[in-house]
């Protein structure tokens, strides 16, 4: 018997499983961490927290950005499935690139966690962490309606731009569809008219949440309708990258001054660029969402994934990927302008310091 037992232990010890301490074999274990392109701040603080999460564990990460290049990210996995992840996250740049390389994975056994992002077509993404995006655009659409008193009942017409983001980003049309929810009634009503009638994620995305290609199609929409005295009241924009990008257009032919003033811009994810524009009294609004409890959450699946248990999840009907509804746990974003900037960014959740705001 007691040979049995040892023979059992010795057995158990090759194959790695120390179960005297659940953890120990978990701490050697190798994670993929790919991320979608390091032009973005919010990119690189994710980037960051997860490794510095990670290896805090006693995990090994590998960290990889693709600067928005979908085959740098696809071979970037690919390596990290060679090399012999024992997981891999993943913030993708186009959500419906991923189906072969996630069969890869799925061949050697590699749970997958989609990091902000749905990875769609694929039966191989095991969780989703992820923010509430449906809020996220509720938050933006309310902004503007209370920004320009909608709400008390003010009847304008306000001239509104809509942006989107990008069209292979699953997250956009959440964003999206959670704001027109809100500014729909006013449209209905003639209360907010679209000059350029552009409205849609066909007419209004914005391919790879790029500023430069959101200024240029603002310049062209200010050039073919606002020509004739028309004022842009209120742009809807999904992030601030693509705020910063519309507000160099509008500047560019006079906005900001007392008789033209800037028009209402909302964003996304708390840059500091745009945080100090908040401050300067530019870009109106963003919506913060803290990175590092997104890498709390991701961690955690990874943590529950390779021990064995269940990651803690608290959604499971929002995201059907085109296989299967994946189970999701989404953290909360916060709403941010000009009023509560210092209690949510500095004060609450200390995630920047007055100096870096200044
Ligand atoms: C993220 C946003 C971000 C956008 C552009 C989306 O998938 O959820 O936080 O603003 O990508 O990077």
């Amino acid at each position: 018997m007691k040979k049995l037992v040892s023979i059992i232990l010795m057995t158990l010890m090759a194959c790695g499983i120390v179960f005297a301490n659940g953890n120990k074999e978990t701490k050697s274990k190798f994670i993929g961490v790919a991320m979608p392109t390091q032009s973005s701040e919010r990119w690189v603080d994710d980037g960051n927290n997860m490794k510095k999460q990670l290896e805090a564990l006693g995990y090994k990460v590998d960290l990889q950005y693709a600067e928005d290049v979908v085959e740098n990210q696809i071979s970037q996995l690919e390596n990290m499935i060679t090399k012999g992840v024992d997981a891999l996250v993943i913030a993708s740049i186009d959500g419906e690139a991923l189906t072969g390389v996630l069969e890869k994975a799925a061949e050697q056994n590699i749970p997958v966690i989609a990091y902000d992002r749905l990875i769609k077509n694929s039966d191989y993404v095991s969780y989703y962490a992820t923010f509430d995006n449906f809020k996220v655009g509720v938050q933006q659409g309310s902004f503007i309606v209370k920004s320009l008193g909608l709400d008390k009942g003010e009847k304008g017409p306000f001239n509104i731009e809509l942006f989107g983001g990008s069209p292979d980003d699953n997250n956009a049309y959440f964003f999206y569809d959670g704001a027109m929810s809100v500014l729909e009634p006013y449209l209905l009503d003639g209360s907010l008219v679209i000059q350029s009638k552009q409205e849609g994620m066909d007419k209004c995305a914005t391919l790879r949440w790029d500023g430069a290609t959101a200024q240029a199609r603002m310049d062209n929409i200010l050039t073919a309708y606002y020509a004739s005295g028309e004022t842009v009241d209120a742009i809807l924009s999904p992030y601030d990258g693509i705020s910063i990008g519309v507000l160099s257009s509008v500047k560019n032919i006079g906005y900001g001054s007392s008789d033209l003033p800037l028009p209402i811009i909302t964003g996304q994810d708390a840059e500091v660029a745009s945080v100090k524009s908040i401050i300067l009294g530019e870009q109106t609004h963003t919506v913060f969402k803290d990175t590092r409890t997104l890498a709390a959450v991701a961690v955690s699946m990874v943590e529950a994934l390779l021990t064995g248990s269940t990651p803690e999840i608290n959604d499971t009907k929002t995201y059907f990927n085109g296989k299967k509804v994946v189970p999701s746990y989404l953290c909360e974003p916060i709403s941010v302008d000009i009023t509560n900037y210092k209690k949510v960014l500095i004060d609450d959740s200390a995630y920047y310091t007055m100096d870096q705001l200044k």
